[in-house]
This record gives C-alpha cells, sequence and structure tokens, in this order.
C-alpha cells in the first residue's frame, strides 16, 4: 500500500466512523491543488542539473495551506500528496487557522554544496511563489530543510512580491522573524499530551520507564522533559545503534557524548555507565517499558514485530512510525497509541504562532509561547478523548475524527465552493 493508500485509508475510517457528508470526503480525497516545478540549477563545475520539485495544497478551509519543505532523493508525488492531508489532519485536530500542504525537492542535499543548495532553493521559491503567501500558503521546514534555507525562500518570495514578507514562511531563524521556542515545540507539545494522557491513566512519572527511539531535535528535548518529570530513561537510539541502562539516562549528558563522539552508543563503557549494554534495534523496540516514544522515522513498528512490543503506551512524535498492519496488532493487543498528528502538533502549532507574530507584527515571550501551546495541546488531547469514548474507536481514529467535524462545521456553513 502507499503512503497515500494508508491516508485515504485512515481517513475513510474516520470518515465511515462519524458517517461524515460523503460529499465532503470527495473533496477531502484530492489535493485542492498540486504544483510540480522543474529547477534549473548551475553547479559549481559549471554543469547545468534540473531538478524536480512539488508543492501539495491539500486543503485551506481553515485558513492558508501549511506544511513543510522536504528536500530528499526519495521524494515523489505520492508521498508530497499524503504529508499534505496529514497536515490538514494535523491542523484540525489542534485547532489552528491554516490548512494543509507539503512540499518537496527529489534531491540528496548532502551532495551540494553550500551555494549549489542556495540556488536551488531560490529557484523553487521563484517557482512556487505566484501560488504560496502569507495568506495563501505558508511552508516550513521538513526532513533535511532549514532555518537558513526558510530565509532564502523569505528573500525570493519578498523580491517576488517587491516586500518583506516575513509570514510567507516559519522556521525561520530567531534574528529574521523566527518564534521563540520553535526548538523545542515539538518535543514540548508531546509532552503536553502525555501529561494528559498520565493524569486519565493514573501513570506516575517516579515509577514510569521510558525508551526514546531518535536522538535528534524531537527525540532529545522530549528525553530531556520526560527527566525533568520524574520519568526513568531506560532506552535510547541513534541512527548508529541503541543503548539501554536499568539504572537510566540523564539525556544532557548523552547528548554531550554524541555531540563529541557521533553515537549515542558511544556511552557505552564510559566511567558512570557501567550497566549500559548496546542492543540492536529489532530488540530495542520490543524492550519492557511502560512507554515508547516514537521519534526517528517511518514505519518502525509493523506488522513484523508489532506483536513482540511490550510497551503499555507509545507516543509518536515521528510521522508514520507505525504501519497499519502494526497498528491493527497494537490496538489488540490493548497498546494505547497517541497518534503522530496529535502528539507531534506542537511543531505546527509554534509554526502558526511564528506566523501570527509575522503578519500582526508582533513578538512575543518564551513564556507567552508556551502559554498558549500548553492550552492547545491540553485542549486538542480532551477533544481526542472524547471522541475516542464516544465512537470507542482508537486514539488515531478519533484524532482525524476530531479534525474533520472542524472540517465539517466550515463545509456546513457553506462557504467552500
Ligand atoms: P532529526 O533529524 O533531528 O532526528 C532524527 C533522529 O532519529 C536522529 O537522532 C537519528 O539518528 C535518528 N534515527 C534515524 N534513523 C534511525 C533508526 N533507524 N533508529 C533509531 N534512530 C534513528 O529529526 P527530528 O526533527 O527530531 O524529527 C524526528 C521525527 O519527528 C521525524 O519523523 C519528523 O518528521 C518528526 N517531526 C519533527 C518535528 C520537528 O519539529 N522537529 C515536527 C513534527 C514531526
Amino acid at each position: 500500500m502507499s503512503l497515500y493508500e494508508n491516508t485515504l485509508a485512515q481517513m475513510k475510517k474516520a470518515a465511515d466512523t462519524m458517517s461524515l457528508d460523503p460529499e465532503l470526503y470527495a473533496v477531502l480525497e484530492e489535493p485542492m491543488r498540486i504544483v510540480e516545478v522543474h529547477i534549473p540549477v548551475r553547479m559549481d563545475d559549471g554543469s547545468l542539473k534540473v531538478f524536480t520539485g512539488y508543492r501539495s495544497q491539500h486543503n485551506n478551509f481553515a485558513g492558508p495551506f501549511k506544511g513543510g519543505i522536504r528536500y530528499h532523493q526519495q521524494v515523489d508525488l505520492g508521498e508530497v500528496k499524503a504529508l499534505s492531508a496529514w497536515m490538514t489532519m494535523k491542523t484540525g485536530v489542534v485547532g489552528i487557522p491554516m490548512g494543509g500542504g507539503k512540499g518537496g525537492i527529489i534531491v540528496n542535499p548532502k551532495e551540494l554544496s553550500e551555494g549549489e543548495l542556495e540556488r536551488l532553493s531560490r529557484g523553487y521559491a521563484r517557482l512556487i511563489a505566484p501560488v504560496i503567501g502569507d495568506q495563501v500558503d505558508v511552508p516550513a521546514p521538513d526532513v533535511n530543510t532549514t532555518g537558513q534555507i526558510m530565509s532564502w525562500i523569505k528573500d525570493e518570495y519578498s523580491k517576488f512580491v517587491g516586500k518583506e514578507t516575513p509570514g510567507v514562511i516559519t522556521g525561520k531563524p530567531l534574528e529574521d522573524g523566527g518564534s521563540l521556542g520553535r526548538n523545542t515545540a515539538t518535543a514540548q507539545g508531546g509532552m503536553y499530551v502525555l501529561d494528559k494522557l498520565a493524569e486519565e491513566k493514573g501513570i506516575d512519572p517516579a515509577s514510569a520507564s521510558v525508551v526514546i527511539q531518535g536522538f535528534g531535535n524531537a527525540g532529545h528535548f522530549m528525553a530531556k522533559m520526560l527527566r525533568e518529570k520524574g520519568y526513568a530513561v531506560k532506552g535510547l537510539a541513534d541512527s548508529r545503534g541503541c543503548i539501554v541502562s536499568d539504572s537510566g539516562f540523564e539525556p544532557d549528558e548523552v547528548l554531550e557524548i554524541k555531540k563529541a563522539e557521533g553515537s549515542v552508543v558511544n556511552v557505552e563503557g564510559k566511567p558512570g555507565y557501567e550497566d549500559v549494554r548496546t542492543c540492536s534495534s529489532g530488540e530495542f523496540v520490543e524492550m519492557e517499558c511502560d512507554i515508547l516514544v516514537l521519534a526517528a522515522l517511518e514505519n518502525q513498528i509493523t506488522g513484523e514485530n508489532a506483536e513482540n512490543v511490550k510497551a503499555k503506551y507509545i507516543i509518536e512524535l515521528a510521522n508514520g512510525p507505525i504501519n497499519p498492519e502494526g497498528d491493527a496488532i497494537l490496538q489488540e493487543k490493548g497498546v494505547l497509541v497517541v497518534p503522530d498528528i496529535l502528539a507531534n502538533a506542537g511543531g505546527v502549532t509554534v509554526s502558526y504562532f511564528e506566523w501570527h507574530q509575522n503578519v500582526n507584527d508582533e513578538k512575543w515571550t518564551a513564556e507567552e509561547v508556551d502559554e498558549k501551546l500548553t492550552k492547545i495541546m491540553y485542549d486538542s488531547y480532551v477533544k481526542v478523548a472524547e471522541n475516542r469514548d464516544k465512537y470507542s474507536c482508537t486514539m488515531r481514529i478519533a484524532a482525524f475524527i476530531t479534525a474533520m467535524q472542524r472540517l465539517d462545521t466550515l463545509w456546513k456553513e457553506g462557504k467552500k465552493i
């Protein structure tokens, strides 16, 4: 099943469960607009290369299309479409006034020089400039795209419209119109959702163990916040390997070692870490623990390994870390999965805050950002849990239903076609 077919299957299940108006479902089945671009780039050696890119604008009932731009050699149109539909669902779950979009370029950015990357990003921006804008479509970073790339795109778009327009894109560096709190937003949002889950299920941080796959932006900050709450972080993993310890890890200490030596696995054998052992990634997701946080890649839990998962709760900070077969098995086993479109929506929420500050010429303090994020994440959890109970379904389907209820309200207002 392709990623797009997966996404449609999830949407269809939610639509059937809540008896969504079939006409609205038909509208949601395809993005409203897809743009394909071919970007000529002068390479450092004087040759010319033409790169293919996309922007998929799935839905804008609630506000401008919103979603990241991915640079990866495996980007394809189906993936971009699926991710754009997911963004409609994500902005819907948290109820921010934005829709769903996603973009991508087929490229391995690690093979480009800084100059080539800049020319590629500016070329892409010029080609999509006619269909983006701070009231139209507001991109953001995604896999392999950075604050610097967002600044180049903002700059190129501003030249196109003849006016500095910081609100055309989010995820910019702080000094170029970015928001405080964006770096930690995804993990912080996941933490707030876990707070509500703990409250509902009576999880005591002092006696609960957590294992975290992925130790990048989302995974490291989540590990740090979990420790601050008193959870024991007993397993950490990055792309080079996995470490486990009965006595637990201090995430900042592990980060120092990873920064200096390349991976979390370099902790093994260091003084003070005598009980640390490494294990395979297969063993890692099957570890004995209360909470498993997935903060790395797609398709980590599938029909092949779901049966062996021992965690009671799973928090999906990554997008799509559990495939549909894995999901069905976990449901059968009674594992409660907090789905990506709720658990990692803190990121897009603070992106929306950045856009809001840009278009209204405001600057919020870190405390203001945090206060607003807390309320949105807590309220979203409650809405999803209510739908879960009302429709006797999983948190995943309930999250899709929550998003669709908002679309349905806007649809019924009759302003959309
Ligand atoms: P990142 O690149 O900073 O970190 C990814 C981490 O995963 C790295 O530590 C990497 O070593 C590790 N990893 C890669 N392959 C692995 C494997 N096979 N096993 C274990 N670890 C592996 O990325 P990030 O920003 O932290 O994003 C992680 C996930 O969260 C992605 O799915 C991303 O789409 C999602 N997400 C991130 C944000 C955000 O704001 N950062 C927002 C929403 C969703």
